[in-house]
């Protein structure tokens, strides 16, 4: 495969390694950056960093209604729902332009889950699940985009599936090939 044949995913940064989690440290996938990332050229997007959040942070989680949750820090309460929203709608326009064929988004992360990441009530009790706050933003404005995440993506057949996706139809690659992909 030619540098120009390459396959444009976005990404949450973290599982390429970069130290950009709120804790300092970083959720490197080996199957992501080793096995799939010859074969990709990513646009990796660490949305709470991105929206002027430091490195260090204080862990963040989902309040509120699982319809419309309020990412808040969990000891102090700070509410950066309207700083991510509106960073988020903004990083869309630029993503247009990025001609992505899909986005592989960091499991369990209140910005970045795109599904069953835990919504909690005022006591602080998990009540729901639903999206990450960038994740859904990504979503609803990408509706036609394949997106998974790591997690889902260790199981064989999904991420046979995702790879067929966004590989197969685009790239005319051989079904052998995704086999040994999925095979690492
Ligand atoms: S899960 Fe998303 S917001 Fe959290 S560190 Fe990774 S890329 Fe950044």
């Amino acid at each position: 495969m030619t540098v120009q044949q390459k396959i444009k995913l976005g990404i949450s940064s973290c599982l390429l390694g970069e130290k950009v989690r709120y804790d300092g440290g970083h959720k490197l996938d080996h199957f992501l950056r080793d096995t799939l990332g010859p074969y990709v050229e990513w646009t990796p997007v660490c949305p709470e960093v991105a929206c002027g959040l430091p490195v260090p942070r204080e862990a963040m989680h989902l309040t509120g209604s699982p319809d419309a949750p309020r990412l808040v820090t969990i000891g102090t309460g700070k509410d950066y729902t309207a700083r991510m929203q509106q960073w988020a709608r903004g990083r869309m326009r630029e993503l247009e332009k990025a001609g992505l064929c899909g986005f592989i988004f960091k499991s369990r992360s209140p910005s970045c889950a795109i599904q069953e990441v835990m919504v909690h009530d005022p006591s602080g009790s998990p009540c729901a699940s639903g999206s990450g706050i960038f994740a859904l933003i990504f979503m609803e404005h990408f509706p036609l985009m394949p997106v998974e995440d790591e997690a889902r993506l260790a199981d064989p057949e999904k991420r046979e599936n995702f790879m067929e996706r966004i590989l197969g139809p685009l790239h005319g690659l051989p079904l052998p090939a995704l086999k040994y992909l999925n095979s690492k």
